[in-house]
């Protein structure tokens, strides 16, 4: 089933309302209700009026849900596409994926690539954002998360390109302006000085595949730190923590995120990183808040099932998409092969968790979490008018959104 792609802020874009649906808000499901668009932007929301504003295109939506469009903050690319390939092209196809899937805004990640491929890489999304009217979904800012892990939870990236943070080569990022997220482990040397840059910048910072112990963590959420990415992905344990620095046991990544209401992860909600359990467990600790559902998906999204480069192509790194999850050669994960529609579909499967509370950690909370709840996230008056038309078993059946 192919959605109908709507680009709202277009020259030619009508004043239109969505009438008669369920408005999943933030806090709880509107029913029969009346969203009313203007050149891009909500300017009502509320129940269905007597009378219908004139010149106003009316939609039946009688049904539906509806839904403020799904922003990821951790993506590498779709349909054949790495945001890595480092080319307009690519931008466009992986981004053009993920807009068919309901994502409206989006932050193309980076992996340990080379300097030059993560350069290339941003240049091409600050092309791709710049460059195109024909309706891009928004490519909000880069998530530099490869290069500064630890080799020992590299995970599926080049082993051999983990690097710990140096001055130069970060503030050429950072100097680009399209650094959004700043991801770097926080036990590597050189890891204080990122996180410092990182904050001037107004970064999120995030800590990932890392092996980081309590106190590690605690020095950086002190400099900003105050994410982790893929929560029980790549990250440590009080074993792994023990295995690193002996007795007594320490807490690791995941009692120090459990622990603070300061600290915001994600869940990769595919359905083959995570077990119910867990995801259920996750919400329950953090809250829809602080929890943010991510599809960390490869190139491999909507494509058949076969192998696959991650990253810069010329990295020679393969993954397997079996067509349901990534594999490493080894038979590790690497990465989903799915968007954020699945994993909201996946959570209300698989969860007892409110359906508002599952679209909210899609949504507004990784509006929140990155600085631009101001204008997205939410189906709120003021907001853009990013809005999804879901079927009762949450399938995407139309996506308005506003182009860059
Ligand atoms: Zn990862
Ligand atoms: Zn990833």
């Amino acid at each position: 089933m192919k959605p109908i792609l709507t680009r709202t802020n277009a020259d030619n874009a009508t004043r239109f309302a969505l009438v008669g649906g369920t408005a999943i808000l933030p806090d709880r499901l509107l029913e029969n209700s009346y969203i009313e668009f203007t050149r891009g932007v909500l300017t009502r929301i509320g129940q269905v009026p007597k009378q219908f504003p004139k010149g106003l295109e009316v939609i039946d939506v009688t049904g539906k849900y509806l839904a403020p469009g799904w922003i990821d903050i951790h993506l590498h690319g779709g349909a054949g596409a790495d945001f890595m390939d480092g080319t307009q092209r690519a931008i466009e196809t992986a981004a053009h994926a993920h807009l068919r899937h309901g994502t409206t805004t989006m932050f193309p990640t980076t992996t340990t690539g080379s300097q030059e491929s993560i350069m290339k890489m941003i240049q091409a999304v600050a092309d791709a954002s710049e460059g195109n009217d024909d309706g891009l979904p928004t490519l909000e800012g880069v998530h530099l998360y490869g290069p500064y892990f630890l080799p020992e939870k590299s995970g599926c990236h080049k082993k051999t390109g983990c690097r710990t943070p140096k001055r130069d080569e970060f503030e050429s990022y950072f100097k680009t302006g399209w650094i959004r997220i700043a991801t770097c482990a926080a036990e590597l040397p050189g890891a204080d000085a990122f996180y410092r840059a990182a904050s001037k910048r107004g970064c999120l910072i995030t800590c990932g595949h890392s092996d980081a112990s309590w106190n590690e963590m605690a020095a950086a959420h002190k400099l900003g730190m105050s994410h982790v990415d893929h929560f029980w992905c790549a990250m440590s344990s009080v074993p792994s923590v023990r295995a690193r620095l002996g007795s007594p046991m320490q807490g690791s990544m995941a009692e120090f995120v459990l622990a603070h209401s300061t600290m915001s992860t994600e869940v990769i909600a595919d359905g083959f990183h995570l077990a119910p359990e867990l995801l259920q467990f996750a919400w329950q600790i953090k809250g829809s808040k602080l929890l943010a559902l991510v599809s960390d998906t490869s190139r491999a999204l909507d494509m058949p099932p076969g192998q696959y480069t991650f990253g810069d192509p010329k990295e020679e790194v393969w993954i397997e998409s079996t067509g349901k999850v990534g594999l490493n050669p080894t038979g590790g994960l690497a990465s989903s092969v799915v968007a954020l529609d699945h994993c909201v579909r996946h959570m209300a499967k698989v969860t007892k968790i409110p359906l508002y509370e599952i679209v909210r950690m899609a949504t507004l909370t990784p509006a929140e979490r990155t600085g631009i709840a101001d204008t997205r996230g939410s189906l709120e008056k003021g907001k853009r008018s990013d809005v999804l038309v879901l079927n009762n078993k949450l399938n995407v059946e139309r996506v308005f959104y506003c182009g860059n």
